[in-house]
C-alpha cells in the first residue's frame, strides 16, 4: 500500500518512489569509463583540477574521479543563485572556492545536470572574475535537450536527457533521492504529495 507523502515518514524504499529509471548503475558506470578515458587523454601532462559543484555532483565525481589515473587536485565549490521575481536575477553566490587548486590549473568544472546553463556559465564566469585558472572546461553527468536562455554546452556529458525532472545518483527532490544508485524520473503523485 502506498500512502503517498506517509512514506516519507515509514521510510519506504526511495526507489519505489521512481515511475521508471533511466540509467542503472552498471549503464552509469560503463559509460563513466569512457568519459574517464576521454576526459584522461586530454589531460594528460596538464596540471589538472576536478571542480565539483555541491552537492548534486558529488556522487558523480566519486564515481569519476577513480577512473581518472592522472596526478589531478580536488576542489568543491558550492552555488546558489537568487531568483528575484519571475526572471533570474542572474546573480550567482560561489562559495567555497580554493584558489590553491585553481591558479595556473586547468580547471574540470563538474555538476550534475545542464538544464538551463546558468549554473554552469555563472560559476565558471565567477572562477575567472576570482582566479587565475589556466583554462575552464565543464563535464556534467546529465544535458537536457532543450533551448538555453544562455549559450552553454558542456565539453563533456555523459547522457542527453528529455526536459523532465530526474533524480538519483546526486540529484534531489527536496534534499532526497541523492543515494538512489541510479537515474529516474518521480511518480507524478510522490512530487503532488510533496506540493500539498
Ligand atoms: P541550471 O542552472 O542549468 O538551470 O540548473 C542546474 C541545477 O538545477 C542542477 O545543478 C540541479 O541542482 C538543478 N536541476 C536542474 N534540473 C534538474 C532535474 O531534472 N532534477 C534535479 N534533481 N535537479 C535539477
Ligand atoms: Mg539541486
Amino acid at each position: 500500500m502506498r500512502g503517498g507523502a506517509g512514506d516519507v515518514a515509514t521510510g519506504a524504499d526511495p526507489l519505489d518512489d521512481l515511475d521508471r529509471v533511466l540509467f542503472h548503475e552498471g549503464e552509469i558506470h560503463r559509460r563513466l569509463d569512457e568519459l574517464a578515458e576521454r576526459i584522461t587523454a586530454d589531460f594528460r601532462g596538464k596540471p589538472l583540477t576536478v571542480l565539483a559543484i555541491l552537492n548534486g555532483s558529488l556522487v558523480f565525481m566519486a564515481d569519476l574521479l577513480r577512473r581518472i589515473p592522472l596526478p589531478l587536485q580536488l576542489g568543491c565549490v558550492s552555488a546558489a543563485s537568487y531568483h528575484g521575481g519571475v526572471e533570474s536575477s542572474g546573480v550567482l553566490e560561489l562559495g567555497g572556492l580554493d584558489r590553491r587548486v585553481v591558479d595556473g590549473r586547468h580547471v574540470l568544472l563538474l555538476d550534475d545536470i545542464l538544464d538551463s546553463g546558468l549554473t554552469l556559465s555563472g560559476v565558471a564566469g565567477r572562477i575567472r572574475e576570482e582566479s587565475d585558472p589556466l583554462e575552464i572546461r565543464s563535464c556534467v553527468l546529465l544535458a537536457k535537450r532543450k533551448e538555453r536562455p544562455v549559450e552553454v554546452a558542456a565539453d563533456y556529458v555523459a547522457f542527453e536527457i528529455r526536459d523532465e525532472f530526474v533524480v538519483g545518483y546526486g540529484l534531489d527532490f527536496a534534499e532526497r533521492y541523492r543515494n538512489l544508485p541510479c537515474v529516474g524520473v518521480l511518480r507524478a503523485d510522490v512530487i503532488a504529495a510533496a506540493g500539498r
